[in-house]
């Protein structure tokens, strides 16, 4: 149940298959209020990622995380890949130990919506990615503040995440290539935030098998 190496690179691997299962999910979700590539976009991300996985030796979490990052920001492209690389990127620096706890997961998190807030400069209520991860950093902050350990936080961000992408249904969007669509972007789901759920759920599922 710990949250170490390895936890981290099932962790990426169940998002490259996971992400490849939605894959025609987001790319519909994008092309409702946008241009309909966030689904390749992000197919593509993690398979280069497990790619480079495997031709790279990871020891460490913050190793792993790094090589994300680098990899999403050369192969995303779009809006997707900068916020995610820097999110990713962000979180990596926080990661100075061999297994993460309640208050690293915290960090961990706050650092990632930092980047994606630095570099989108997007804020909740916008019908971004933002609302996820904002909503997973809450969850996150209560449930380690509960006494809860790493792996239950965890559990508690991803539903939080999901809830967050389901409330973007009912925003306008004003960030993004959405907000070029006004009030007409409001009953569609953020495809970012969706594949931010993705992730986040697919954190705890790589718990789960150890
Ligand atoms: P593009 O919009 O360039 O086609 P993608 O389709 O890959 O890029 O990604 C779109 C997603 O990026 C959106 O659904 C949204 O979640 C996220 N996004 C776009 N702009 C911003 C922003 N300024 N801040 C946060 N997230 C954003
Ligand atoms: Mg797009």
């Amino acid at each position: 149940m710990t949250l170490d190496t390895q936890w981290a690179l099932r962790w990426i691997e169940n998002c490259r298959k996971v992400i490849h299962e939605n894959r025609d999910y987001l790319i519909d979700l994008d092309r409702a209020i946008g241009d309909g590539d966030h689904g390749e976009n992000m197919d593509r991300g993690f398979t280069a990622v497990v790619e480079a996985l495997g031709t790279t030796e990871t020891t460490d979490i913050a190793s792993a995380l790094k090589l994300v990052a680098k990899t999403l920001l050369s192969t995303v492209g779009g809006a997707a890949g900068p916020l995610y690389g820097t999110a990713y990127l962000r979180a990596a620096g926080k990661c100075t130990k061999p297994e993460l706890e309640a208050t690293d997961v915290v960090e961990l998190i706050e650092a990632a919506l930092g980047g994606i807030q630095a570099r989108g400069k997007a804020t909740t209520g916008e019908k971004t990615m933002v609302d996820a991860w904002a909503a997973a950093l809450e969850a996150a902050k209560s449930a380690a503040d509960s006494g809860k350990p790493a792996a239950e936080v965890l559990v508690a961000v991803a539903e939080a995440a999901r809830s967050g992408a389901e409330a973007t249904l009912e925003m306008k969007a004003t960030k993004g290539r959405a907000s070029y669509l006004g009030e007409r972007s409001i009953g569609h789901l953020d495809p970012g935030a969706v594949s931010s759920a993705i992730i986040f759920e697919q954190a705890v599922a790589a718990v789960k098998v150890s």
